[in-house]
């Protein structure tokens, strides 16, 4: 047997789910978008992680309405949630690492597979925001800490010092029982990725979040990389997550749910396919979160979660509604 027919067999048996074709033709070479000629959805969507995603979808869509592209959208939806100090997971309200710094990390990605990235970033109120200046005033696709605040600076940020007297209290209570060893559980964080598709079928998103709340100082998670907390391929869809960033980093995962797509998945297949893959790669799989979600050009969306509980918010066709996603360990 050739060592690629053996590797198609054990992976097929491993339970990765998709049959074999899918997986045979994730070998072909170049291979085409398998939905190339499938129609493209134009009444526009927003599709975004969580209830809290309910009033960014709708931010979104007010920008498209003002004249905004995928783009926009995706931005002006994300800093919804930035701006609203009260939510302890994004933006400047958000819960501290150890040494109770409260540190942002975002990414945005366009129609056209630019791209840009902020990480550990302290004291601006809108990090999606920055991240689209790095991507259109940079070379570069990620700036980092000082730089990446000095660069927000000499782009017209302002500098924010609001401290969030709810984070900054279950700081104080996890200090009393504070251990070296990051806390992972379902209910230490989150993030808002949303993903924006105007009425010309482009699509756009965004991935802000505060991280893992009490992590160490420095610590980055998979919302501002690039492929990792989010993709997007104007070409097959896009893809974005939330939950342990370890986990998502390790496996690539948004850019893992867009090929998967592009191998002719459907979003769901794709969603549940990275989620397997998690799975494959990590024996605690059980012991932390992670949900993703996925739109592909015809407008179909995928959610698939490790655990029951993660929630998505889609706005599409005049609704605006949350929905529970399915996941790994359903009952
Ligand atoms: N993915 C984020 C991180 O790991 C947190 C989350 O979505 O819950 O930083």
């Amino acid at each position: 047997m050739t060592n690629r027919r053996k590797f198609i067999k054990t992976s097929a048996a491993a339970g990765l789910g998709l049959g074999f074709g899918i997986l045979q033709k994730a070998f072909a070479q170049s291979a085409p978008a398998s939905n190339a000629n499938a129609s493209v959805f134009t009444d526009g969507l927003v599709l975004s992680t969580w209830d809290a995603g309910l009033p960014a979808n709708a931010a979104a869509w007010k920008a498209m309405q003002a004249g905004g592209n995928a783009l926009d959208m995706a931005e002006k939806g994300v800093n919804d949630t930035e701006n609203t100090l009260s939510n302890l997971t994004v933006g400047l309200g958000g819960y501290p690492d150890r040494e109770g710094h409260t540190t942002l990390d975002a990414c945005i990605m366009d129609s056209q597979g630019n791209a840009g990235s902020v990480m550990f970033l302290e004291h601006i109120k809108n990090p999606a925001s920055v991240a689209r200046r790095v991507m259109e005033k940079t070379p570069h696709v990620i700036l980092v800490g000082e730089g990446a605040y000095q660069f927000a600076l000499a782009e017209g940020f302002k500098h924010d010092d609001y401290v969030s007297e709810e984070s900054q209290k279950a700081w104080n209570e996890w200090l009393k029982t504070s251990q070296y060893k990051p806390i992972i559980n379902v209910e230490n964080h989150d993030t808002i990725g949303l993903i924006a598709m105007d009425m010309s079928g482009d699509l756009a998103g965004a991935c802000t979040t505060s991280g893992m709340a009490f992590k160490l100082h420095g610590r980055v998670g998979d919302s501002p990389v690039i492929g990792a907390g989010l993709y997007v391929d104007n070409e097959i869809g896009a893809a974005t997550s939330s939950g342990l960033g370890e986990a998502v980093i390790r496996t690539c995962g948004s850019f893992l749910v867009v090929e998967m797509m592009r191998q002719g998945a459907t979003p769901q297949e794709a969603c549940e396919e990275a989620v397997r893959r998690i799975q494959l790669k990590h024996a605690n799989y059980r012991d932390f979160q992670v949900g993703y979600l996925a739109v592909n050009k015809a407008g179909e969306i995928g959610a698939y979660a490790i655990h029951p509980g993660f929630t998505y918010s889609l706005l599409k066709q005049g609704e605006n509604k949350v929905y529970n996603s399915t996941s790994l360990l359903d009952k």
